[in-house]
């Protein structure tokens, strides 16, 4: 186990001081929970000179109904989101999300922010110090080659958040925080495909909280995951979906997947809406997934299995939704 680097700690008691503990320091990271964090940096995966600890910021901590709708806190722990009467009432999609993170204590100490922002997952990445000097290291971290596509000049780690695609389906809008104010942008937004920097986040930005709008209201919707083992285990692939039926036609339908590429990615459903949800759609669905989906092997778990589970599991979820829909 490799010794921990030595950091500076801050503990920011608002969002504005966090965000002014992070300007000019181009080494710092936020920590949160640190279920995600922490690992890392004791199999010598990062350096940060200084972290800021969020978990003391207030505002960070809470779950507000407001006129744009549920807005969560970053610093929200996934265990209280899952309790909170208004997400169970409203988005079980989310408890769903929540709940297949990991196991009970490391959802009692993680937060959506880190759930979010979590860092991108490889088998060639997430090892010791010592494993990996054996390799040579990878693109990634300290290296200078992909061992999964060497002949790439990028990194394919796979980005293993539950959360993100639960919130995805529902239309939820990030709110960050940086220098020059607050902005919102869609959540989808806040990715992008890069396994070694998959958050379009600033280094000088605190994620602050998400919005599921009130539109989502309306919406049913679930996720499925599957994972190796059926307890404290990141998802192989995960697929999220909620939809609205119009009678016999699909009203709205929302997919967004995770586990296969290195951000959560929606899935397009142009021209779905309007339609019924019988094998053509379902097949036309399955389609998009396939194309969306660029599984690499990350994982010691074959790539066409996994492609084969997302597209079984995403078919069964829109079955099961479109019989709870009526
Ligand atoms: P932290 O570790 O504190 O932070 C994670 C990352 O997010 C860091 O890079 C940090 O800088 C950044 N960050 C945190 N908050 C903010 C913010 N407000 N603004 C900007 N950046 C921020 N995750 C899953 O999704 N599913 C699983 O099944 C799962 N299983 C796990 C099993 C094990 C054994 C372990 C060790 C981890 C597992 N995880 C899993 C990963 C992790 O525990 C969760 O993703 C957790 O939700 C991370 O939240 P945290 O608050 O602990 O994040
Ligand atoms: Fe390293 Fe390639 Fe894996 Fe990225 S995908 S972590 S560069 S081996």
């Amino acid at each position: 186990m490799t010794i921990l680097p030595d950091f500076r700690y801050i503990r920011p008691a608002n969002v504005d001081e966090a965000v002014a503990a992070l300007a000019g320091k181009p080494g710092a990271a936020i920590i949160a929970g640190a279920t995600d964090l922490l690992p890392n940096l004791r199999r010598g995966l990062g350096e940060p000179s200084v972290l800021i600890d969020v978990s003391a910021v207030p505002a960070l901590a809470l779950v507000e109904e407001t006129a744009d709708g549920l807005r969560i806190g970053a610093g929200v722990k996934l265990a209280e989101l899952a309790l909170h009467p208004v997400v169970q009432r409203d988005f079980p999609v989310i408890v769903e999300g929540a709940l297949a993170v990991a196991g009970p204590t490391h959802r009692a100490a993680a937060t959506v922010g880190g759930n979010l922002c979590q860092d991108t997952r490889c088998h060639f990445y997430n090892q010791s110090e010592w494993w990996r000097s054996g390799n040579e290291y990878c693109l990634k971290y300290e290296g200078d080659r992909c061992h999964v596509a060497p002949k790439t000049a990028r990194c394919f780690a796979t980005y293993r958040g539950d959360l993100a695609p639960a919130l995805m389906v529902l239309g939820a809008e990030a709110e960050v925080a940086g220098p020059k104010g607050r902005r919102k942008l869609p959540l989808a937004e806040l990715f992008q495909d890069d396994g070694a920097a998959h958050l379009k986040l600033a280094a000088d930005e605190v994620l602050v909280a998400v919005t599921v709008p009130n539109s989502a209201k309306g919406l049913v919707g679930s996720y499925a995951k599957i994972r190796i083992r059926d307890a404290i285990d990141f998802p192989l692939v995960g697929v999220a979906a909620a939809l609205k039926r119009d009678g016999d036609k699909i009203g709205q339908i929302r997919v967004a997947i995770t586990g296969s590429n290195p951000c959560p990615l929606p899935i397009s459903t142009d021209g779905l809406e309007g339609q019924p949800w019988n094998e053509a759609t379902a097949r036309s669905l399955a389609d998009r997934l396939n194309k969306t989906a660029k599984f690499q092997t990350t994982t010691t778990v074959g790539m066409r299995y996994r492609r084969r589970v997302l597209l079984a599991s995403a078919r069964r979820l829109v079955d099961d939704l479109w019989e709870k829909a009526v």
